[in-house]
Parts: C-alpha cells; structure tokens; sequence
C-alpha cells in the first residue's frame, strides 16, 4: 500500500518498557533526527542514550528487502501463497496443533491482535506465544493469582511520590534509564525519600542506593516472606482493609513464617541488613515495590511476585498515590501484547479460555473455529518443533536462537522442522538463517500503530520514512495469509485504525465491568482521531469513567476475582539447590538492545562496552585461573560462550554475569543463551534465565 508520510512526527521509542515519547524530522536530504517528546506524560522529553541514538540506527545496511524463498528473492504473491499453501496443507494433515506463531513484544499492538485472531480465532490453536514469555510472565501470573486479572495497578507518577522505592531485581538505572531518572529527580527534590536496592550484583542501580541488599540467587521470596512475617509480628497490618477486601491471609501466614535469623539463611543477607530494610518498610507509609527482570525470570518468579503483593496487600499500600507493587516491563509492547492474548494461555482482551470467555469471543469474531485450549509456552513451543509436534512455524520480530534457553536446542529443532516462516527487518539474524520463507518487515519509524507501556499508557507509534523496497507492516502480511487461507471478511482491514476499533470493540464486549482492560472509549474512533491519538491510560471505558483514582486501580479496594477480594498467596520457600559450578545470571547492558540488531548499528552505543563479558568475583578469577581482561569460557549442560573475563568486587563470589546481546554476527561464540538452563517457572512457564550451574575455564 501506497502512503504519504509527513516529516516531523510524535512517535515512540521501541526499545524498552518505559515507552518514551519521541519527536522524529527528516530533513531534505532524508536524513532523520530524533529528540524526546516534552509532551508525552511518561518521559516528559527525556531520552536514554538509546533513544537518543535511534536516528543512527536507521541505515538500510543488512535490511531484509524483499520475499525470499530458500535464499531467492521472491515476489510477495509467491511467497504468501506458499506460506498459505505450507500452512493449510499442515494443519489438513496433521491438525491445527501442528502449526505455531512466535511473536514479539516488539509488535505493535494491531500486528499482535491480528496474530492472535488469525491463530487462535480462525486457525483454531493455541499455538501462540510470545517473547514477552521470556520477560513479564511471572508477573502476569502473579497479577492474576493476587488480583484476578492482569492488573498494574500503579503509576510511573508512584514512584516520584513515594517515601521508599524498593527496587526488586531491577537494574533500572541500564535497563529502564528514564524512568530512573525520574525517580532520582523525585529524590533530589525530597532528600528524605529512600531507595533500597535488592539485586545480587551491585549494579549501576545499587550506587544510588541508601541501603544496597546484596542477596542470594532467587533469595526473593524468603526476603518478602521474612518481610511478612515481620510486618505481622509488628501489628502493621492494616486490619480494615485486609478484612474487607482480601482473603488468604493466614495461609499466606503460615507459609512465610520466618523470623530474621532464617530470614539470612534464605536470603545470605546480614541479619542488620535485614532488619534495617524491614523496619524501615514498616514505618514508611508510601511505599512502592518496582520489579523486573531479577524477580520475573526465574523457576520460582510468580512467587516472588505473588510474595512482594502480600506484603503490599497486608498494609494495604496498593491503589493509593506513591504506593503499590509495580511490574516494569522489558519491551515497549509487552503489555499491549497482554492485552490482544498474545500468551498462549490467554484468549483474548485478558479473557480465559473458560467457556463464558470463548463462546463471547467465537461470537465477537464469527467464528466456529475458536481454540479450544491454551497452546504451548514458549520453551515448551520450541521443544515441539524439535520432537516433530509442530511441523510449521512462522516466528515474528524476535530472535530465538539467540534470545531463548538453551539456544542451541532451539536453533537445532528450526533446522529440522519442516517449514520456517520469518517475518524480520534484517537478514543476518540468527534465527531468519534458517528461515524457509524470509518476509520483509517494516521497521520503526515505518511502522503505523499503538503500543502499551508499563504504566498502562497506550501511544502511537508513526511512521515518518517510507517502506523500502517490498516491506510492509506485519498486520498487512498476515492478513494477506489469512485470506489466502480463506478468512477474507474477518481480515478484510484496510489499516491499523480498523484493526485497532476492533481491538477496543472486543475490550468491551459484553464488559459490565467485571474485566479491566477496557478501551471501549475507541472502539468507534475515527480514522483522524486515530492519526491524532494522545497517549492515554487504560482502562478507558465507554461513557469516559474509568474505575480508577487518577490512574490507579484498586483505590476502592475491588479486584477482579469473583468476590472482588485480592487474594493472599502462600509462597513457601523452595529448596535450596546445589551448584557444581558458578552461578550464570544474564541481563541487559545500558546501551545494547535485545540482540542488537538495531543498537548493534551504531559505533557510539558501542563505545560503551564494546564486547560480551563475563563478570566474576576476584576470589572466583584467582581461584580459577582467569585473568582479568583474558577469554573465559562459561560452560553447562547445554551449550557454551566465550567472553572476556571483567574481574569485579560489584559480583558476589560464586557467580558470574554475562550480558545477553552479542549474536553469531558480532560475536560467533558469545550466544550465552546457548549455555541457559530450559527451566521454567511451574506456574507462568518462564524460563529461569537468570540462574544456570556453569564452569567457567579459561579460554
Ligand atoms: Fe527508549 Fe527506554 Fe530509553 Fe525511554 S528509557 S528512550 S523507552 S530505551
């Protein structure tokens, strides 16, 4: 499709879950620059070093250009009807579970609803899931065990208005830079304000920190147990609240009993640390429990979500300005991918697949097709195409044989499945090497549509440089499928406006409020309004009153279970595992996106650190022979990847951190994820990606 494009325009950042607003000009010789945008509620004009680098990211270099078929170039209508006729035949022979998407939280929120309509809506599986698998999870589940639904129920305004700002697993001040700003800006302006850093390693955050808690691997959940326990033994409940709209508390109780001495055992904490942190939560009202990464990726994430919830729901600090647990996710669409179903347990709009849910969705799409069941995770999704389950696969805007578990499983089972779709901007991305069918995608700043951030905050993202060559928008490529596959009036959109109505019409069909999201306030918005959208915050229902407090949810203590009560959840501490080796935790660096092949264009972001690393204690180096700046190997039972040893004091003994960007591209032996333990967490099926036994040798 044809289309004019302005040139300035307000867009949004695509890196992470902070979700800046970004003001992009292209001058008259193209060239683009980029700046924050003042107006946009969530970073007031603020840029990372990421964002501030997007326009040198733009360069056509490696871009996928047009179709490809095995490695030739190919025209559009030849590749859309192989992938048509590939999938079709799949399914007629071996069902519809024999076919998958993996998408992405780099998706706009229109390309994911049309993902998820198509497979779980027409196609008729489950067979979805997302990256945002690797990333929100545990919080997801966490959400709708304590509240019902997959609630955030604060604010990034929270954070500047709280006393205490405990930052859980959280290297905030790397990996979600701006809204670390705004915390550190609150603080400067009221000096009384606290900040306390939970984190194994002493990150770029913990400098920041009036008290740094330098716990244990997955000590999470005895901390916030022993927290509980604490507050309890100190009458800090607030006794009405907790009557009135919660339930669970004495199981939740029993469950988390502990007193500080084995509060140090699960947690290698000093017992003054300990109670220095807990005394100080007691006393302060306004509190805010911010967490990521740290908590969410590990076997044991929900509970640790759910344990940070029950302290916040015993003192009845949630809904109330500076106070509240908040999740802060890793991409700039995790939510909006939440919220079309973009997990392979949800259906749609965060509904279920109970049998109210699914006759009201089959009804809203007109279809007799509807999934009967959820699909499969991600690291479960992968493993079927390894063991033959699934026969066709057409992954979009992600990179999992770099960024999942056990890498090298997942890279092996792509190259014996029969049929690899990948819908990609660039070309020398491990995972679209092994793609049958390689589809050229728009990128950002061509790309036309809405995305979510952490604080529920819906904005635009607009394109202001046309499609190169064949490119085009993921929502448009599979719509072109879909009606190949025969689905035409259900696909027949014309842009993403249409697509988004419909998304809004669905988020409040048959909603007497009884679901969150809902933004029925746009379900009839028009093409212009669209154009102009302003940032906003759901839930926007229709007649404009939404059921929060300027923003936050649960202020009148009704939550989304049946009886409207928020839920206390035991969380027993799990036991404690042996390790042979090291410790492996992975994570962001501040100026390195996923697997860079955006940030990787830049030499600038480069000069920060330029190479992949392997952080290690400097009793771990001596001991094992590793010399400061030297090549080390980390090895486990599933792969291995090579990086230079950076000998640090910031690394608790007997572990070792390695960043999580470098590919075969810029590093041919640093995929760490090759060396990732596949283990999930039982409950929201996210991998453990921050704690796998290794050896580390030299190299
Ligand atoms: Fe982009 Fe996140 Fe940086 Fe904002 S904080 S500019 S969203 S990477």
């Amino acid at each position: 499709p044809e289309r004019s494009v302005p040139d300035a325009v307000r867009t949004t950042c695509p890196y992470c879950g902070v979700g800046c607003g970004v003001t992009a000009s292209v001058d008259g010789t193209g060239l683009a620059s980029v700046k924050g945008d003042a107006s946009h509620p969530s970073n007031f004009g603020r840029l990372c070093s990421k964002g501030s680098a997007l326009a040198e990211t733009l360069s056509l270099d490696d871009r996928v250009l047009h179709p490809r078929i095995d490695g030739r170039t190919a025209d559009w209508d030849e590749a859309l009807d192989l992938v048509a006729a590939k999938f079709r035949s799949t399914i007629a022979e071996h069902g519809p579970d024999a076919v998958a998407f993996y998408v992405s939280g780099q998706l706009l929120t229109e390309d994911y609803y049309v993902a998820n309509k198509l497979m779980k809506g027409f196609i008729g599986s489950g067979n979805i899931d997302t990256n945002s698998r690797l990333c929100m999870a545990s919080s997801v589940a966490g959400h709708r065990r304590a509240f019902g639904a997959d609630t955030v129920p604060g604010t990034y305004e929270d954070l500047e208005l709280t006393d205490l700002a405990v930052l859980v697993g959280s290297n905030l001040a790397w990996c979600h830079p701006v809204l670390f700003q705004r915390l550190l800006a609150a603080k400067a302006a009221r000096p009384d304000m606290k900040i306390v850093v939970v984190d194994p390693r002493r990150t770029a955050t913990a400098e920041a920190a009036d008290l740094f808690l330098p716990i244990a691997p997955n000590g999470d959940v005895a901390l916030f147990n022993g927290l509980l326990s604490h507050l309890a033994r100190e009458g800090k409940a607030d006794a009405g609240f907790v009557s009135a709209h919660t339930s669970g508390l004495d199981d939740a109780l029993a469950a988390s009993a502990a007193d500080i001495e084995i509060t140090a055992a699960g947690t290698g904490l000093s017992t003054a640390d300990i109670a220095t942190f807990f005394q100080l939560f007691a006393a302060t009202e306004k509190v805010v429990t911010v967490y990521s990464q740290g908590v969410n990726q590990s076997v044991s994430g929900t509970d640790k979500v759910n344990a940070m919830i029950n302290c916040h729901l015993f003192t009845g600090r949630i809904g109330r300005p500076g106070m509240g647990p908040f999740s802060v996710t890793g991409q700039p669409n995790a939510m909006g991918g939440r919220e079309v179903g973009g997990l392979a347990n949800q259906l749609a709009a965060h509904m279920d697949f109970d049998e109210i849910a699914r006759d009201r969705v089959a009804r809203f799409w007109g279809t007799d097709r509807l999934a009967s069941r959820p699909g499969l995770k991600a690291v479960d999704l992968f493993e079927a195409v390894g063991d033959g389950r699934v026969k066709a696969i057409w992954i979009m805007g992600t990179n999992p044989v770099v960024s999942m578990p056990a890498a090298n499983r997942v890279r092996d089972a792509l190259a014996r499945c029969p049929f690899v779709v990948v819908s990609d901007v660039v070309s020398g991305a491990d995972t679209a090497a092994l793609a049958h069918v390689l589809l050229p995608a728009a990128a950002w700043g061509e790309k036309d549509g809405t995305v979510t951030n952490s604080e529920r905050r819906i904005s635009r993202q607009r394109p202001f440089l046309p499609l190169p060559g064949d490119a085009r928008s993921d929502w448009w490529i599979m719509t072109q499928v879909a009606q190949r596959l025969g689905f035409k009036k259900a696909f027949a959109y014309e842009g993403p406006a249409d697509i988004f109505r419909e998304h809004a019409a669905l988020s409040a069909f048959e909603n007497d409020g009884t679901r969150d999201f809902d933004i029925g306030a746009f379900e009839n918005v028009t093409n212009t309004d669209y154009e102009a959208l302003e940032p906003f915050q759901w839930p926007a229902p229709k007649g404009g009153n939404p059921p929060t407090h300027d923003g936050r949810f649960f202020a009148t203590g009704r939550f989304y279970t049946s009886d409207t009560r928020a839920r206390f959840i035991p969380t027993p501490v799990q036991a404690k595992q042996d390790y042979s080796g090291l410790r492996l935790n992975t994570g962001r660096i501040r100026d390195q996106w996923h697997t860079m092949t955006r940030t990787g264009k830049t030499p600038r972001l480069a000069s920060h650190i330029a190479e992949p690393f392997a952080e290690l204690h400097p009793s771990d180096a001596s001991q094992l022979g590793v010399t400061p700046a030297g090549l080390v190997q980390i090895t486990s039972a599933h792969g291995a990847a090579v990086a230079r040893a950076l000998v640090t004091d910031r690394q608790q003994p007997g572990s070792v951190f390695v960043p999580m960007h470098w590919t075969t591209e810029y590093a041919p032996a640093a995929r760490i994820d090759a060396a990732v333990s596949p283990a999930v967490d039982p409950v929201s099926g996210q991998p453990g990606l921050k704690l796998t036994d290794v050896a580390v040798t030299p190299f």
